[in-house]
């Protein structure tokens, strides 16, 4: 990474890279790979050592994803800390990952301060400006430039932790080449250009944002533009203005912009296609993003554990699948039974990928790495699915949330998109409960649209659509209305939780 900056900075040092959505400054490549090298020599100079660990809990900015790079570039391992944490899981991740710096704002500096006072961590509190792009310039003066030591590609670069949807978060640690791996793969995959811009609206502190919208353009030498966080209101005005190419999104932000209802006037032939990643976009929010806005959504998968992206429809609209995450894209994948034996086109098992993309393991988790890997180096996804027979695969729940009713495997997320279709729901998702007859059955928790329909009866509508749609076997043998379904920092549904309800 540190190679890729250096040599940007020399062969097209005046070309913006990081641009302000806000304020509209940018920051050239020469600029960018100048601070981090001072900075990077500051922070050596504070006896922080290259192989340490330095976190990150910021907002989006231009600065957070200076120290991000800057890090990186002096060979520190970066940890951004998903800002939805809440004091317990801050203190979990500062504690865990032997942090010596963590970078934050004086806003959320009283919640650093108490997680690390609760898990005993010392390091040292930076605090940056909401305002100024600049980094932050350490104790002391910045040092002229000098040749840098070589960061091997084997080190580890970024120490990311998972999502906790099915569990603690784990500490994934990424090696330059692995992020590298998954940048080039992407570029490759849609086409990406030194002309291409894309808006960043997604947090730095997720893999998807970090390795599709700030390495990605790094590798082609392209711009991209920060946003604070994702607003409806801001969303097409800011394409428009960047004039963004292309779109980074997630299945909330795309049902989002589907219900907005003030019209989208902008000019949208520039779009070359929105992609979609993190979670299950339903096939029914696809079609009406598409048909709404005219801009072809490309579905893709990844996990932390393997920087990002995995599968990916093809760039072709023709080729692709709507409901599929695609085919394997930077690595290769396999679907395997319980016992490991690889299963044939049209069978469900677990999903298994093998690759330059895949993580280098947890952070002090031996244990947990070594089950996460096969005895041949394939890495376990937890993903439950199968392949067709064009090679596209598809994603039908997890291993953890499967549900087992007498015998028979269903998978949840079928039936939640029946539900999904009903008019009267707007979110809901299932999960298996004990049952003395069928060892499980399925339970559906259900948030509904303003009706004036009474609950008995919108229970009984749903039911008789879902025996109509997926026969008795498949259809929930409970319902129960929520006011909204548990999500855990990520916005995914953390279905174990909503067995506590
Ligand atoms: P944890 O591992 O801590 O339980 P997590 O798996 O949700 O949390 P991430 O690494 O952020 O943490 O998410 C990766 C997972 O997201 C994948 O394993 C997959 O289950 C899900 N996912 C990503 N993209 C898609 C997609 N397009 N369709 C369905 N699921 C997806
Ligand atoms: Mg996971």
């Amino acid at each position: 990474i540190a190679s890729l900056l250096d040599h940007n900075a020399a062969n097209a040092g005046d070309d913006p890279y990081l641009v302000d959505a806000i304020t509209e400054q940018s920051q050239a490549y020469a600029d960018m790979t100048t601070e981090c090298r001072v900075f990077a020599r500051q922070l050596s100079a504070l006896g922080v050592m290259p192989g340490e660990t330095i976190s990150v809990f910021l907002p989006n900015g231009v600065n957070t994803a200076k120290i991000i790079l800057a890090a990186m570039y002096g060979g520190y391992i970066i940890n951004p800390i998903n800002l939805l944490c809440q004091e317990k899981q801050l203190a979990y991740i500062l504690g865990h990952s032997d942090t010596r710096v963590v970078f934050t704002n004086s806003e959320l500096e009283p919640l650093v301060a108490a997680a690390m006072q609760s898990s005993g961590t010392r390091a040292t509190v930076m605090t940056v400006s909401a305002t100024d792009p600049a980094l932050p310039t350490l104790t002391l003066a910045p040092l002229p430039a000098s040749p840098r030591a070589p960061v091997p590609a084997s080190q580890p670069a970024l120490l990311m932790y998972t999502s906790g949807t099915t569990g603690v978060p784990k500490g994934v640690m990424l090696s330059h080449a692995n992020l590298l791996a998954s940048a080039r793969a992407i570029a490759a995959e849609h086409l990406l250009e030194k002309s291409d811009r894309c808006l960043c609206v997604l947090p730095l502190y997720h893999i998807n944002a970090l390795v599709v919208n700030l390495l990605t353009p790094l590798l082609s030498g392209a711009a991209v533009i920060i946003d604070s966080k994702f607003s409806a209101t801001h969303f097409w005005p800011r394409v428009q203005k960047f004039q963004c190419t292309w779109i980074n999104a997630v299945p909330t932000i795309i049902s989002y912009l589907i219900n907005d209802e003030t019209p989208c006037a902008i000019d949208r032939s520039r779009i070359r296609f929105c992609r979609s990643a993190s979670a299950a976009l339903a096939p029914f929010h696809h079609k009406s993003f598409e048909e709404r806005f005219g801009i072809g959504i490309i579905e893709t998968m990844g996990m932390t554990e393997t920087a990002a992206p995995i599968f990916s429809n093809p760039y072709d609209p023709a080729q692709r699948k709507i409901g599929s995450i695609g085919r394997p894209s930077g690595v290769q994948a396999t679907v395997v039974d319980k016992e490991g034996n690889p299963l044939p086109a049209g069978q469900k098992g677990e999903i298994l990928v093998r690759g330059e993309n895949v993580m280098l393991g947890y952070y002090k988790s031996d244990e947990q790495t070594r089950k996460t890997f096969t005895h041949d180096g394939w890495l376990r996804t937890g993903d439950l699915g199968y392949r067709d027979a064009d090679g596209f695969y598809f994603i039908t729940g997890r291993v953890k949330e499967l549900i087992i009713k007498g015998g028979e495997n269903i998978a949840p997320r079928e039936i939640d998109e029946i539900l999904l279709l009903h008019p009267d729901v707007l979110d809901a998702a299932v999960v298996g409960i004990d049952d003395k007859h069928y060892g499980q059955n399925i339970a559906a928790y259900i948030v509904k649209r303003m009706t004036a329909r009474d609950d008995d009866d919108l229970i009984r509508d749903i039911n008789q659509f879902c025996l109509k749609e997926l026969g008795s076997y498949k259809s929930p043998a409970a319902f129960r209305f929520v006011a909204e379904l548990p999500r855990g920092p990520s916005g995914k549904v953390q279905r174990l939780k909503l067995l506590e309800l």
